[in-house]
């Protein structure tokens, strides 16, 4: 079953933002625009973990995380949360809001999904799998190693991600921008041909002889994993 993931956050395009990585890795995703409501939403179902916004309407997040710790359904629930810069990042290190781990804003994306999968595989480790496992490449996020059909793969950081990010929904199309967003993060200014380069250091590494390139160029779209190499 994949983990169940509940992102509480009143700013729609980061709430999209990250229902579209998280999906990307196979989690499933119910995402909440207000407090009050996730207060009632989590009345009826308990997910594997909860990424919070401090500042939400109806309810905030840190009263929110206060009155969950209080219920016995939720109150080891994993929760991160979201704050942005200033005093409030000050107050959520000070005061124990029962947040498990909190990220400030704006954040990179990657950096949240890597924090969403540490967490899960602490309190969860059946739910997320370390290792990716696709057409012979094998890839082990905790050890950061990957081979192919049993060969060792050198891969610098930027490869390493970039291969994580493709192998995690295999077959999928990414645009150089979602590969962009996704392994670089918004923040960051990349040009897209950026991709390009790294797309091309990752091939070299993982193909030998006369093996299969499992990285797809689709024309005018993208990049994809395939499924079977
Ligand atoms: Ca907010």
């Amino acid at each position: 079953m994949n983990p169940k993931v509940m992102v509480i956050e009143d700013e729609e395009p980061l709430a999209v933002l990250l229902r579209y990585n998280l999906e990307a890795e196979g989690f499933e995703v119910e995402t909440i625009g207000r407090g009050d409501d996730a207060e009632l939403r989590l009345r009826e179902t308990v997910p594997d973990l909860v990424v919070l916004d401090w500042m939400l309407p109806g309810l905030s997040g840190i009263e929110l995380c206060r009155r969950l710790r209080l219920r016995p359904e939720t109150e080891r629930l994993p929760v991160i949360m979201l704050t942005a810069r200033g005093e409030e990042t000050d107050r959520v290190r000070g005061l124990s809001t029962g947040a498990d781990d909190y990220v400030v804003k704006p954040f990179s994306v990657p950096e949240l999904m890597a924090r969403i999968r540490a967490m899960l595989r602490r309190t969860n480790p059946g739910s997320i799998s370390s290792v990716l496992d696709v057409g012979g490449i094998v890839l082990d996020r905790q050890a950061h190693r990957v081979t192919r059909n049993g060969r060792p793969v050198r891969l610098g950081p930027t490869e390493f991600r970039l291969l994580e990010f493709l192998m995690g929904s295999p077959g999928r199309v990414y645009s150089r921008e979602q590969v962009l967003d996704g392994v670089w993060g918004q923040d960051i200014y990349v040009d897209e041909r950026t991709v390009d380069v790294h797309i091309g250091r990752l091939r070299k590494a993982i193909n030998r002889g006369r093996e299969r390139d499992p990285i797809r160029t689709v024309r005018g779209a993208g990049y994809s994993f395939d499924k079977e190499s």
